[in-house]
């Protein structure tokens, strides 16, 4: 019997029944990882993992997560565990200090079993670019097809069924865009309701926390366990937390759900418009409103531009820490400035040095005003435009990608004309703060997409009652690529 391709709710009643234990559950995951061929590891925490099986607390047993093995991307400070953000600069970097994230899925009884392949430091959206090369999709077996990024490990080990559960980081779509290429659920809270400490910054105001399940109760339930204030983020919420599960099947009579028009024009693929639409009757049949809404189409195009420069700059600042004094493996030279050049030079691929330089470049005195400044305008006015929807609107609905995962051959980080707004547009979910999340509605050749909901900031009860709806009308939930279709 096989449990890992499960939900947490059938994980832990087979673990209730006394039909499983925890430790077999671990020596499942960790099987299953080791014959992994999708590329989904850094790195598998055999020896930990069985360690800290020893070590449940058994009174901790009614959490859901109890027992459960777990997968982590590798930009979060795992304790003790080589932890690499899958960059050269960082191999064989063992932090001394654990994220909160991770800190608190531990203490609601999950068990750490592998750190996941990811793009160089957070920054891509095809899974291509680490340092131990391209992650696979697991739902193609041919291996055309990336299962995209950055937390490309994380959704490939979710979608072969190896975790339930997987932590992944969303600065643009890094969580929900992978989701959509992958039939998983991934989401991204209001920013600040989750705390980021230890989580490799890649652009603060952008950054969150993000994770996969395999349904959307799931997906509430780990709210439940890693959201609250924490002392050591200075920019987590003191906002309450409240039960996210609770209005679940709350159902979405007198909601009020906007499609944007810009972004659905911008999608040309007839089977995702076809689904699209097929979720969109379903949501009115059960008494939800659904309107087209527009937003000025020059904001929508603008948002692809305006996340380049904000995130770039806030990279480069960031990761000067990489320098191979205080942190990242270090290149000598004759001077500490060379020691710097050499490190990073060497450290770094071409990807991250070209955002790096395009940081620099938007931050340089005489361009900050025309570049970085206008930016943060352009930010205000794009989330002014998504603000207003929000007044007449509880959510925003569209779909997640404008395609299937693409083909390999061909993925890059440069500037798509074709898929400028649709390819690129949840980032108004990162410059918002909205919470968001995506789900599977449909499949094209065997391969899965995804819609993206987003609700206000600190929505999340009504998010996923609405998402749980959405579900319930696909019927898709607790996929695993394996199984096929
Ligand atoms: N694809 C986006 C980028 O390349 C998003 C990255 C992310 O969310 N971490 O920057």
């Amino acid at each position: 019997m096989e449990y890992m391709n499960k939900s947490l709710t059938q994980i832990h009643n087979a673990l209730i029944k006394g039909e499983v234990t925890p430790l077999e559950l671990v020596k499942e995951a960790i099987e299953k990882a080791k014959k992994d061929d999708n590329n989904a590891f850094e790195y598998i925490c055999e020896k930990e993992a069985l360690e800290a099986v020893k070590k449940l607390d058994e009174s901790n047993k009614d959490s859901l997560l109890w027992g459960v093995p777990v997968v982590i991307k590798d930009n979060y400070s795992t304790k003790d565990i080589p932890t690499t953000a899958s960059s050269n600069i960082l191999n064989g970097y063992v932090p001394v200090f654990s994220a909160e994230a991770v800190i608190r899925l531990e203490k609601a009884g999950a068990i750490v079993i592998a750190k996941t392949t990811m793009d160089e430091l957070a920054m891509g959206g095809s899974g291509t670019t680490g340092h131990l090369g391209v992650t696979y999709n697991p739902w193609d077996k041919s291996k055309t097809r990336i299962v995209g990024g950055s937390s490309c490990g994380s959704a490939a080990a979710m979608a072969s069924g190896i975790v339930p559960i997987a932590l992944g980081s969303d600065t643009g779509d890094s969580v929900r865009k992978p989701a959509s290429y992958a039939a998983l659920v991934g989401f991204k809270p209001t920013w600040g309701r989750i705390s980021r400490f230890g989580l490799f910054p890649f652009a603060t105001s952008l950054d969150h926390v993000g994770y996969f399940s395999r349904n959307v109760y799931d997906s509430a339930y780990l709210l439940n366990v890693l959201a609250g204030h924490d002392d050591k983020d200075f920019s987590s919420s003191f906002k309450e937390v409240n039960d996210y599960t609770s209005k679940i099947n709350e159902g979405v009579i007198n909601k009020r759900i906007a499609v944007i028009k810009g972004i659905i024009d911008s999608i040309k693929d007839k089977t995702v418009l076809a689904s699209f639409d097929e979720s969109i009757n379903y949501l009115k049949k059960q008494g939800a409103t659904v309107d087209v809404v527009e937003i000025d189409i020059n904001l929508l195009k603008s948002i692809f531009p305006t996340y380049v420069i904000i995130s770039c700059a806030e990279a480069t600042s960031n990761n000067a820490n990489l320098d191979g004094i205080k942190f990242g493996n270090r290149i000598e030279g004759e001077s500490f400035e060379e020691v710097m050049m050499n490190t990073r030079t060497n450290g770094f691929s071409p990807l991250i040095k070209r955002r790096f330089v395009i940081g620099s470049f938007s931050l340089m005195r005489e361009n900050q005003d025309e570049l970085f400044v206008r930016a943060q305008k352009c930010r205000r006015m794009i989330v002014d435009a998504f603000n207003k929807v929000f007044e007449k609107y509880d959510a925003i609905y569209c779909p997640a990608s404008p395609s299937i995962a693409p083909l390999i051959k061909g993925s890059s980080d440069t500037l798509s004309d074709e898929y400028l707004i649709a390819d690129n547009y949840m980032a108004f979910g990162n410059m918002g703060g909205y919470p968001s999340i995506t789900l599977p509605i449909g499949f094209e050749n065997n391969m899965p997409f995804g819609a993206n909901l987003t609700c206000k900031p600190f929505d999340e009860a009504n998010l996923f009652s609405i998402a749980n709806e959405i579900e319930k009308g696909t019927g898709l939930k607790d996929l695993v690529a394996k199984e096929g279709r």
